[in-house]
């Protein structure tokens, strides 16, 4: 087979590295598509869309292919594969970096931390910069510098027609508007450009582990303690058992607790003093709050969340931590049976609030805290583990609805998550605004393997 005007690679399903390239980050993901194009550059991605909308072929889109609905690869399709494309060019004296489409947020931190420079980004390095960012882009800086879309300067896109634009503030800034929280739905965007701060290297950063029981009376601290937070801290809970890291020790692996990790993105003792009430409440299991390269810490999670194991994930933006939100919390975080599930709740405000609700598609800027409910469970468990992990996690959402703030966060949700959780993750307002600029920009909705906005 044959693309004109491609000179990436082209893998089909008789190649030895197919299974391999046709592989997401969920291993229940199993989908064959008819053909991978492995694109080097942006003229290799105008040239599979071009040939895909001529031979009209159903079009996935991948990045760094960790989306849990593994939207990444399609069935029969084309896969238009930006793994390839993981280049990261830092302008250090104007704080800037250009990223190229396949990135993973570990190659950016890496290339920015050179220069004791960063942006946000995910707080699992091995995430793709393309998906995390397109969604909108939570991470532990966001509270002190935006998220990933508030820093986005400008992107590069491969169009619905094959064509080639730039999408910033002058250019098409409808488009520019439609990419910072709308996802995949308005072209291949083959190059981001970030605006950089000053981080680092070394950041008072790690999480502090109280016992499962303790959840209840650590979440009640927890939500004075973030909503009086400076906004260089950012903190995410984590409630599941206690990963088996190294960095922690083994007698309390597999132990059922609540950890609060944090980051701060200032001087290492400023964050000692905005810790400090942290650290020193209840009876903790483990502190492992201390200076850290950012990079490593941005790196630290990354094998409690491995490539190939399977999940399903629930997700919802939370009204608050009321005390009945926090007992639901408590009572479901520690009843999933598989080690590896888990819950997380991010929390936001500081800079992200600050930006006016319309200024970008993301939607969920008066938001303070979104949960998401992680199910894992190995390959070969996929049976009744599979099931029961499935239902805690679904078990769970319905627990939190009437706690529910009305909106989820695009990125969290999963392949069962239909029509009406896209609609949702928007509002009314916002959805409607990115129904027009698909109608403009994709027409024929060829970009819809992914959390679908039909042109409109
Ligand atoms: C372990 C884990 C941790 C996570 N942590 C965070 C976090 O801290 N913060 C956060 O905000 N989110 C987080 N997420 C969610 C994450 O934002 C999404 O999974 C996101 O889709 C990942 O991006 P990707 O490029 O890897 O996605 P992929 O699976 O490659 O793509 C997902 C979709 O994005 C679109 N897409 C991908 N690349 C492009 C491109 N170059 N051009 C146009 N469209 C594209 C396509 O529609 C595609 O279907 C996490 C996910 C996982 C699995």
């Amino acid at each position: 087979m044959q693309i004109d005007g491609f000179r990436g690679r082209l893998i089909t399903a008789g190649h030895s590295e197919y299974d391999t390239a046709r592989a997401v980050w969920n291993g229940a993901v199993d989908r064959h598509p008819r053909l991978i194009a492995r694109c080097g550059d942006t003229a290799d991605a105008a040239a599979a869309v071009r040939f895909a909308r001529e031979h009209d072929l159903e079009i996935a889109v991948r990045g760094g292919g960790h989306n849990v609905a593994g939207t990444a690869v399609c069935d029969d399709g084309i896969v238009i594969d930006l793994s390839a494309m993981r280049g990261v060019s830092v302008d250090p004296a104007g704080r800037r970096a250009r990223v190229q489409g396949g990135a993973l947020w570990g190659d950016v931190d890496r290339a920015t931390q050179a220069h004791g420079l960063a942006t946000t980004g995910g707080i699992v390095s091995h995430t793709g910069v393309a998906g995390l960012t397109l969604g909108g882009g939570l991470g532990f800086l966001m509270r002190g510098h935006g998220l990933a879309v508030d820093n986005l300067l400008e992107a590069e896109v491969v169009t619905a027609e094959g064509g080639i634009v730039r999408a910033s503030a002058d250019e098409h800034p409808d488009l520019f508007w439609a990419l910072r929280g709308g996802g995949g739905n308005f072209g291949v965007v083959t190059s981001f450009r970030f605006a950089l701060h000053p981080v680092g290297p070394a950041v008072l950063a790690g999480p502090v582990f109280w016992a499962a029981e303790e959840t209840t009376e650590v979440l009640r601290f927890y939500r004075d303690f973030a909503a009086r937070a400076p906004d260089e801290l950012g903190s995410v809970v984590r409630l599941g058992t206690v990963p088996p890291l190294p960095a922690v020790p083994e007698h309390l692996h597999g132990r059922p607790a609540v950890a609060v990790a944090c980051c701060h993105s200032g001087t290492v003792e400023a964050g000692e003093r905005a810790v400090r009430a942290l650290r020193r409440f209840g009876r903790p299991l483990v502190d492992l709050l201390a200076p850290t390269p950012y990079a490593a810490f941005q790196g630290a999670l990354d094998d409690t969340v491995r490539h190939g194991w399977h999940y399903h994930w629930k997700a919802t933006d939370l009204a608050g931590l009321s005390d009945d939100a926090i007992t639901v919390i408590a009572e479901h975080a520690c009843a999933a049976r598989s080690p590896r599930s888990y819950a997380a709740v991010f929390h936001l405000g500081g800079a992200v609030a600050r930006v006016p609700r319309d200024a970008t598609a993301y939607a969920g800027r008066d938001v303070a805290h979104h949960i998401v409910i992680d199910a894992a469970w190995l390959p070969e468990e996929s049976g009744r583990v599979a099931a029961a992990e499935t239902a805690w996690a679904r078990r769970f959402l319905r627990a939190l609805r009437p706690h529910a703030a009305g909106g989820v966060y695009v990125n969290f949700l999963d392949s069962d998550d239909g029509a009406g959780r896209v609609r949702e993750a928007y509002g009314d307002g916002t959805y409607r605004r990115l129904a027009e600029v698909k109608a403009k920009y994709d027409p024929d909705n060829a970009f819809h393997h992914n959390k679908n906005i039909p042109p409109g």
